[in-house]
């Protein structure tokens, strides 16, 4: 199935010269999400996760069914200030500035736990890596990393520890 002709162009989006690939199209369209969500669970079902983490707020939308469909838990990754208990918490670099992502501290915790990280999209990969240092820092076992879009002029995945990396469309 052809799900890049799901995803639609937003020029401008959120600033003048960036061209945003709008999911919401891919998700409206029923054949197209489960074909999404299935397409995902083949390519991740040797990872045997544990764990999903899947990052705010995309993440949680591709993330949870496939935890679903894998048999495996989800775990929120979130903006500041989002999370009710005690949070570990990493920062990272943006274009412009910094930002900060928090997990629950008793969320991930050795052993039993291969993390495998969903997001929608891969661009410059910060995101992914500093969700990924989270991962690592807790002592959990990072199994891979899946994303529906992959960027690659951008090269993120050079950012990102030597796991296989897994995506559906690539620009
Ligand atoms: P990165 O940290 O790799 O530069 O950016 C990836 C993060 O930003 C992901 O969480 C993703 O949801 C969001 N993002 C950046 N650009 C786009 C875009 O064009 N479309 C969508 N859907 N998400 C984007």
């Amino acid at each position: 199935m052809d799900i890049q002709a799901l995803i639609r162009d937003i020029p401008d989006f959120p600033k003048p010269g960036i061209i945003f690939k709008d999911i919401t199209t891919l998700l409206r369209d029923a054949d197209g999400l489960r074909y999404t969500i299935d397409a995902l669970a083949e390519k991740c079902a040797d990872f045997a996760p544990d764990f999903i983490i899947g990052m705010e707020s995309r993440g949680f939308i591709f993330g949870a069914p496939l935890a679903y469909k894998l048999g495996a838990g989800f775990i929120p990754v979130r903006k500041p200030g989002k999370l009710p208990a005690a949070v570990h918490s990493i920062e990272y670099e943006l274009e412009y500035g910094m930002d900060r992502l928090e997990v629950h501290q008793d969320a991930l915790h050795p052993p039993d736990c291969k993390i495998l990280i969903v997001d929608d999209l891969i661009a410059t990969g910060g995101t992914a890596a500093a969700t990924a240092q989270l991962v690592q820092q807790s002592g959990c076992q990072l199994v891979g990393f899946a994303f529906v879009i992959e960027l690659k002029d951008l090269s993120g995945r050079k950012r990102l520890p030597e796991v296989p990396i897994i995506t559906l469309v690539e620009y």
